[in-house]
């Protein structure tokens, strides 16, 4: 039920789980993290609570300059680690995070079972990730767009893939989500309390609007890739 990503030079798995905890008030069945490490895009994730995830990562901590978190309030499939987000596709090479519901799922899983993709959980979310990897064509942020093309329902959504470590993608479509202006770094957050220990120059998305973070800039556009500006809020509350 909350959505958290970072691009930048941080400890990104601190600045992850620090951001999932301050969206615990949404409530949530379990937390994961993905991270770009050395060895590639790396999930870890845990039924239960944030500290669950936090004993894993502690064993097997995830160092990387960029990362997408998530805690989960299951609308389809019960809470299990499996169920728990990120999600990934059959190569790995792609992790979504995702709140909200996508409601033509079933019709979407058995299109995507028929062309050969093997699913592991049972949410919901999990198309997204295997539509992202079914249109990937050199483009992430094609890829995206072509894959919620074929979505209906509410979704707000993270997404990595390794073959572009240096982008992150937003998506907002009925679930809240804002951007978070930093120097050198940037992050999303399903609300600015999230992101406030970090920075207080905000976007907030509107639906049927997405972004295109580096470290070193954001790209706004509609899902359609009408890029759009908006003006940058300066938060002057304290969380
Ligand atoms: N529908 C998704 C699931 O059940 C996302 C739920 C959420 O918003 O946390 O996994």
């Amino acid at each position: 039920c909350g959505i958290v990503g970072y691009i930048g030079q941080k400890d990104t798995q601190e600045v992850l789980i620090e951001g999932l905890k301050k969206l615990e008030y949404r409530g949530y069945d379990s937390a994961g993290i993905a991270v770009f490490t050395n060895q590639g895009l790396q999930i870890s994730k845990a039924k239960g609570r944030i500290a669950n995830l936090e004993s894993k990562l502690e064993e097997t901590p995830l160092v990387g300059s960029a990362g997408i978190g998530h805690t989960r309030w299951a609308t389809h499939g019960k809470p299990s680690d499996v169920n728990s987000h990120p999600h990934t596709d059959n190569s790995h090479k792609f992790s979504v995070v995702h709140n909200g519901i996508v409601e033509n799922y079933l019709e979407l899983k058995d299109e995507l079972i028929a062309e050969g993709r093997h699913f592991v959980s049972e949410t919901d979310t999990e198309v997204i990730s295997h539509l992202v990897a079914r249109e990937y064509q050199g483009d992430i942020v094609k890829a995206v767009q072509k894959a919620i093309s074929h979505m209906r329902g509410a979704f707000a959504l993270g997404v990595l893939t390794e073959y572009e470590p240096e982008k992150l993608v937003a998506v907002r479509q009925a679930s809240p989500l804002i951007i978070g202006i930093g120097e050198g770094e940037n992050f999303i957050g399903s609300d600015i309390p999230a992101i406030l220990q970090y920075t207080r120059n905000v976007y907030i998305l509107n639906d049927g609007e997405m972004a295109v973070l580096t470290k070193d800039s954001v790209e706004l556009m509609t899902i359609e890739g009408n890029f759009i500006s908006r003006e940058m809020i300066h938060v002057d509350w304290d969380a």
